[in-house]
């Protein structure tokens, strides 16, 4: 039977009678983005449209490890002892992601960047480049001499940050799911309650859909081997949350016969090995639903329940058992989620 989440109050308005789901798409950060809002016509979808692409539009500019002329990769580029000012968004980021790193023990470290270069999860060279080959451990050892977030110095009262040499921030992990948040934010700006935002994955719900119903979202289920039963369907509703997962099985590549999925384990410096199949995620903000489910995935299965019991976050964990058949963990604050 499908297991259903629901916060546990469901409040606010309703949208009018005579309102229908509209809906907007396009590309940004390297992946897809989807709006779906209430509205009685699609009399505003030039300024929807605008108001989302000018949101994810400074996301990128602040924040692209893609783009040389972003404020990150300004900021990585820059020589040992360079203080910046930083702009907003990518402070506020930044704060949280330093957060993280502490809380997580560096499971979660924005300060990884070399090393998703090295394992080709970066602009360039590609994992998905013909020839590409996966470091030698001298290579590794070398990378994660430069990703100690302790090492940067950050005064969030002020924005500046101080370049200790060679660091490179990488927000891959934290910036989708602020842009969800931007997008969500701005759209309320506009008048508009009733929404679902979703960019490369990362939800986040508002209001109700025009039928009265919460934005309802499946979560995706990892595959698994024929013979093996499979985990139980979730369904969640979006209604003043964010859901985001990691799974081992999206953007991995296989190589000599081992699967390396994109999530680093900064503190070894190895790609996370150890049968989660996936983890997800459900917060208020999407910000926190994104990094979270990162850095659980990266702490593994018991380090990982016991550091989201310690902040009360709900995660729903699968794992991939030697024998090949997928296993459920929830997290006190999931079970309640599901009554
Ligand atoms: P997922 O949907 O699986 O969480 P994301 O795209 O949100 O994937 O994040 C994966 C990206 O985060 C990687 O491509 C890499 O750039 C970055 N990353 C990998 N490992 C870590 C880590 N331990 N801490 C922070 N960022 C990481
Ligand atoms: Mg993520």
């Amino acid at each position: 039977m499908t297991r259903v989440l629901v916060p546990e109050q469901i409040a606010g308005a309703v949208p009018w009678l005579g309102a229908r789901v509209q809906r907007l798409r396009g590309e940004s950060m390297g992946t897809t983005w989807q709006v779906l809002w209430a509205d009685g016509d699609a009399a505003r979808h030039d300024e929807v449209r605008a108001a989302i692409e000018a949101e994810l539009d400074l996301v990128v500019a602040q924040m692209s490890t893609w783009l040389p002329t972003s404020d990150l990769e300004r900021f990585n580029a820059a020589p040992a002892g360079t203080r910046r000012a930083l702009p907003e968004a990518l402070a506020e980021v930044l704060a949280a992601a330093l957060w993280l790193a502490d809380a997580s023990s560096g499971a979660f470290n924005p300060a990884a960047g070399a090393l998703v270069n090295l394992w080709g999860f970066g602009p360039a060279p590609r994992y998905t480049d013909p020839g590409f080959a996966p470091p030698d451990a001298a290579a590794v050892q070398a990378a994660l001499a430069g990703t100690d977030w302790r090492a940067l110095r950050f005064d969030a009262a002020t924005r500046e940050a101080t370049q200790p040499g060679g660091l490179r921030l990488d927000f891959s992990a934290i910036a989708k799911g602020h842009a969800v948040d931007r997008v969500a934010r701005r759209l309320g700006e506009l008048g508009i309650a009733h929404t679902l935002v979703e960019v490369g994955g990362e939800l986040l719900g508002q209001g109700l859909r025009p039928d009265g119903m919460p934005w309802w979202v499946d979560l995706e289920t990892p595959p698994v081997g024929s013979g093996h039963a499979r985990p139980r369907a979730t369904r969640v509703a979006l209604h003043g949350l964010s859901v985001a997962t990691s799974g081992d099985y999206r953007r991995a590549y296989l190589h000599g016969g081992w699967r390396l999925p994109h999530s680093l384990d900064p503190r070894t410096g190895q790609p996370v090995a150890h049968g989660l199949a996936s983890v997800s995620v459900l917060h208020a903000e999407c910000l926190w639903a994104d990094a979270w489910s990162t850095a659980l995935t990266v702490a593994g299965r018991e380090a990982g329940v016991a550091l989201a019991e310690a902040h009360g976050i709900a995660a729903l964990f699968v794992q991939r058992e030697p024998d090949g058949c997928l296993t459920e963990t929830l997290t006190s604050a999931m079970e309640r989620l599901a009554g």
